[in-house]
């Protein structure tokens, strides 16, 4: 796959999924927040890393030649395994979005009419939205050759996956108690628990 069509191929992918994202902004919009404000400087310091990593610098590769210096060779084959992935990270995204309903939110908020969702792909996992983002990831290091704005997206996603998910998942854990931590005994974080009942 030449560099021009790894290069329109990611931005499809893109395109598709932030048209997914506000799509699904909009619609938990009109469930009210109960517990607010945890986004922290450090948090804040995370998202404006990311934002760095999972929009500017794959934008600037695929419209500048800015970063051309620090390209990568990959063969051909990687283009087309980007595309597979990228297509899963798309579907997976679409299915969390559609499964968490008006329970999601961009920063750790608890809504007004907030309910434990266990079903869909969050049967198998706790957190497909955030498998999506790595799959995403990865799709971009195999779609943009580049070791700066290939990469900056599994870079900048990291600690904020890191910093983020157990505090998350303690949110979770004040709010509904009993009921996840019976979800977490039968469910994986971003891998499916192959023998829930061992915990
Ligand atoms: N971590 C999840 C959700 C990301 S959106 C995922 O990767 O799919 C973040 C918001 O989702 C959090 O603020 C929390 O309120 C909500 N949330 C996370 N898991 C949930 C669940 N199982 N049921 C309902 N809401 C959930």
């Amino acid at each position: 796959m030449s560099e021009e069509t790894r290069k329109i191929v990611f931005l499809v992918g893109f395109i598709i999924t932030y048209t997914i994202r506000f799509y699904f902004a909009g619609l938990a919009k009109h469930n009210k927040k109960v517990v607010d404000g945890r986004v922290t400087v450090l948090e804040k310091v995370l998202l404006f890393l990311v934002i760095i990593g999972i929009f500017v610098l794959p934008l600037v590769n695929v419209f500048t030649p800015w970063f051309d210096f620090a390209a990568y060779d990959l063969p051909n084959w990687t283009g087309w395994l980007g595309t597979i992935v990228f297509g899963l990270a798309i579907a997976l995204f679409w299915r969390s979005h559609t499964d968490l309903g008006q329970n999601w939110s961009a920063s750790l908020e608890i809504r007004d009419e907030h309910t434990l969702v266990e079903n869909g792909v969050y049967q198998y996992i706790r957190h497909p939205m955030y498998a999506a983002f790595w799959l995403w990831g990865i799709a971009q290091a195999l779609l943009l050759h580049n070791w700066i704005c290939g990469l900056s997206y599994l870079v900048s996603f990291l600690p904020m996956y890191l910093f983020r998910v157990p505090q998350e998942e303690q949110m979770m854990l004040d709010t509904f108690k009993q009921q996840y931590q019976q979800y977490m005994t039968r469910t994986g974080r971003v891998l499916p628990k192959f023998f829930p009942q061992s915990d």
